[in-house]
């Protein structure tokens, strides 16, 4: 598949490898990996492996390949005994997006997990042991 990654970036860098990551799942077009923040347990990023910015560089092709795995990991999270997800895109840098590629949030909850507002400090997660928990098959 040919695809269009920018040096400077560095989720395309995590798609290529250069950078590691605590990866949940990955195809052809779609890669899912932890995020780094430890604000919430499980929180999942899942990235189109084709550099596009953000929502207005997206293609519909990008978008239904990103929203499939979305969707894909939080049936899965579901399964693993998250009762409810958020799913947040920040598109453009007046509402915080910090990494210029596109990328959706999944933030999940359980009732012993609620989601705090504003995220805290640091939470004691081991991202390699979640990520061995959480990884699909
Ligand atoms: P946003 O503010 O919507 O652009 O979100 C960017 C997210 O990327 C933040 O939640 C960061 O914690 C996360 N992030 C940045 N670098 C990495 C990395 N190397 N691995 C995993 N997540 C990262
Ligand atoms: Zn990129």
């Amino acid at each position: 598949m040919k695809t269009k990654r920018n040096p400077n970036c560095i989720f395309c860098q995590i798609i290529e490898g250069k950078i590691p990551c605590y990866k949940i799942y990955e195809d052809e077009t779609t890669l899912a990996f932890l995020d780094i923040s430890k604000d919430v347990e499980g929180h999942t990023l899942v990235i189109p492996k084709k550099h596009q910015a953000s929502m207005q560089d997206a293609t519909n092709c990008t978008l239904h390949n990103v929203f499939k795995t979305v969707n894909k990991i939080c049936k899965h999270y579901y399964a693993k005994g998250y009762t409810g997800m958020r799913i947040q895109i920040n598109s453009g840098e007046t509402v915080g997006q910090s990494v210029h590629h596109l990328h959706v949030h999944i933030l999940p909850t359980k009732a012993t997990q609620p989601l705090k507002e504003p995220a805290t400090k640091p939470l004691q997660i081991n991202l390699e042991e979640l990520a061995n928990l959480l990884r699909l098959p």
